[in-house]
């Protein structure tokens, strides 16, 4: 049953423009030595990783799936220049430079800060080595992952049009109907390798912000039959638009994909309950699950997101909310250049 369902997405990607960016397959990592550090088998569930942190474009990450479809797209367009918007330490622009830089296009980044002068350091240090041009936008609220940047997006386009240049405006995560089919195809390939290996987790934990990859996982298990719930945990506030953006991005993928299943607003709830202070600022069990994965695993979590995710998984261990019976996914979907930046550095402590 899961080969033929996944056969028939895969058949339904085929046809969509892609460019390969990303070292696919990913691996699956078995996480005893966490999994003995959480209580062992008669306390804690085995933990499989999904390692997305290791799509290889530009040190990896998870959108590396999204940029394969929405770069093909933008050729497609006969597009010349990348734009895109986020955080000052956004993944998604530094993978997007680097996929800019792969498929010899121009790219600017609009990036939300809270100085004028941010550190060059972690992801903004290495979109300026992939040769991105960079704006500034400045920060509104720390719940929000990004700032008014409408106005320099436009601007930005206007100056590229003047020039000749063909724009292709990526939104913000990568989270279009386009990007959703990154983890569409992301979730073929995770529900194959799980038939290989003869497990069917009981859930897959991830981080959640701009909900492109919300809505590819849950577009993508609805239609591959995943044997696995989804915990998205969410790094930023702002539902219930951000789970009315997901259902739209979500059914406009599988619009393109001509395959008649649809999301509802019930499929595409997270937890609230892991942001802490806001969006990109470290939380005490963010921490512990960094320095954990670090000691057990050598599998470095980033402050921003798989940290938190990481810290809901073990936070459900502890409270018995998930059986030792079970199996558990946690996807890895990278984020590591943040780890070197000295807002971060200035909140670990010593061992
Ligand atoms: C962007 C990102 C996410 C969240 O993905 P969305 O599709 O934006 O929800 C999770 N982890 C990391 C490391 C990211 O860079």
């Amino acid at each position: 049953m899961t080969v033929t369902t996944t056969a028939r997405v895969r058949a339904a990607l085929s046809a969509q423009p892609r460019l390969p960016l990303a070292e696919l397959p990913t691996p699956i990592h078995d996480a005893v030595r966490l999994r003995e550090a959480l209580g062992g088998p008669a306390r804690c569930p085995r933990i499989l990783i999904k390692r997305d942190d290791l799509t290889a474009l530009g040190l990896g990450g998870n959108k590396a799936r999204k940029l394969e479809y929405l770069v093909a797209d933008a050729k497609a367009q006969g597009a010349t220049t990348l734009i895109t918007t986020g955080a000052v330490q956004s993944n998604h622009a530094r993978m997007t430079a680097a996929a800019a830089a792969v498929a010899g296009m121009r790219c600017v980044l609009v990036l939300t800060a809270a100085t004028d002068h941010p550190e060059l350091a972690g992801n903004l240090l290495l979109d300026r080595l992939f040769g991105a041009g960079v704006r500034l936008v400045p920060a509104i609220d720390p719940m929000l992952a990004v700032g008014q940047d409408e106005a320099i997006v436009a601007a930005v386009v206007a100056e590229e049009e003047a020039a000749g240049r063909v724009p292709y405006v990526i939104p913000v995560g990568g989270s279009s109907g386009v990007g959703v089919l990154g983890y569409v195809s992301g979730t073929a390939e995770l529900v194959e390798q799980l038939a290989e290996m003869g497990v069917s987790p009981a859930r897959l934990y991830y981080a959640s912000g701009s909900r492109g990859t919300q809505a590819g996982l849950t577009l993508g298990a609805k239609l591959c039959g995943a044997s696995y719930q989804l915990a998205g945990i969410a790094v930023s506030a702002g539902e219930p638009e951000k789970i009315e953006r997901a259902r739209r991005i979500a059914n406009e993928a599988a619009a393109r994909l001509r395959l008649p299943e649809r999301l509802d607003l019930p499929d595409l709830i997270t937890d609230q309950s892991f942001i802490g202070d806001g969006y990109g600022i470290p939380t005490t069990g963010g921490r512990e699950a960094i320095a954990l994965l670090a000691r057990t695993e050598a599998i470095l979590l980033d402050p921003c997101y798989t940290s938190k995710g990481m810290a809901a998984l073990i936070a459900h261990v502890r409270g018995g909310e998930v059986s030792p019976a079970d199996t558990v996914m946690f996807l890895h979907t990278g984020g590591i250049p943040a780890l070197f930046t000295s807002s971060f550095a200035g909140t670990i402590e010593p061992a």
